[in-house]
């Protein structure tokens, strides 16, 4: 799976990869990870997308 986001790294719109998920209680929590820097987000998805920024690589 792939994901259209803005990366503020690279200061333009990417399209992130799917580094990892992990099932939580309250829906799916997905990594996601800019192609060519190190920036990643972590967002849950089934709670209308909860965006929580990570700058972990
Ligand atoms: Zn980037």
């Amino acid at each position: 799976m792939e994901l259209e986001h803005d990366c503020p790294e690279c200061g333009e719109s990417k399209t992130f990869y799917r580094a990892a998920s992990t099932t939580l209680h309250l829906g799916e929590k997905v990594k996601w990870h800019c192609p060519d820097c190190d920036y990643g987000f972590v967002r849950i998805d089934g709670d209308d997308g909860v965006d929580t920024s990570t700058a972990d690589a």
